[in-house]
């Protein structure tokens, strides 16, 4: 399991990451400040760092220039806030792996750790399968009884969460901040419309509605 250390001051932002990354099968760890992200990567083992530039006390990139000199091996993707773009861009060249800009989906940032992840990794599949039908991440496209149709970006980026957790009920809640991100209105109905579009192409029995609940993906 790959363990990762989130810093970050806004408490809505961190846990909104710490519970997608978990929801994933990663190993999470929280730091408010970069004083206490430094002492928790010198004491701890972290495969990698989702770093936040603007903190209390010492801020982002001073907690990379540490982190360079101390673990230079060690994956730091940025947060960053979208209109700090250009300081970002130094902060690249300061020895950061990748950045991502706020306000972002989660499923974006997944999928930068997944790949910041990989050298370190065995590859993952580039076909997820669940009995007669499949999604393709390659092409972002899903394959049913051997017929292929092309799915918008929300479709696949919920398609993805689907298969998966196949067989797991997810709420409206979980599929909302995974798909859509943490800016998203909870009283809206969008899942429910979603799911309906999947529906259409996946075979309406593969998304079963659980009364109160929320969806489950059927294997
Ligand atoms: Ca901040």
């Amino acid at each position: 399991m790959s363990r990762i250390l989130i810093v970050e001051d806004e408490t809505r932002i961190a846990s909104f990451v710490e519970k997608g990354l978990k929801a994933n099968g990663f190993a999470t760890r929280v730091a408010g400040d970069g004083e206490s992200a430094l002492g928790l990567v010198r004491a701890g083992e972290y495969d990698l760092v989702i770093l936040d530039i603007g903190l209390p006390g010492i801020d982002g990139f001073q907690v990379l220039e540490e982190l360079r000199q101390k673990r230079p091996a060690l994956p730091v993707v940025i947060l960053t806030a979208r209109d700090s773009v250009g300081d970002t861009v130094a902060g690249l060249e300061g020895g950061a792996d990748d950045y991502i800009t706020k306000p972002f989906r989660f499923e974006e940032l997944l999928a930068r750790v997944r790949l910041r992840l990989r050298g370190s990794r065995p590859a993952e599949p580039t076909v997820l399968e669940a009995g007669d039908v499949a999604l393709d991440l390659r092409t972002r496209q899903a394959i049913v009884d051997g017929a292929t149709f092309d799915l918008s970006a929300r479709e696949f980026a919920l398609a993805e969460v689907f298969f998966r957790h196949p067989g797991q009920v997810l709420s409206r809640e979980q599929l909302l901040s995974q798909v859509w991100g943490y800016d998203f209105d909870p009283g809206s109905n969008v899942v429910d419309v979603y799911v309906g579009y999947l529906r259409k192409k996946l075979g309406k029995r593969r998304i079963a509605s659980v009364r109160g609940m929320g969806y489950r993906f059927e294997r």
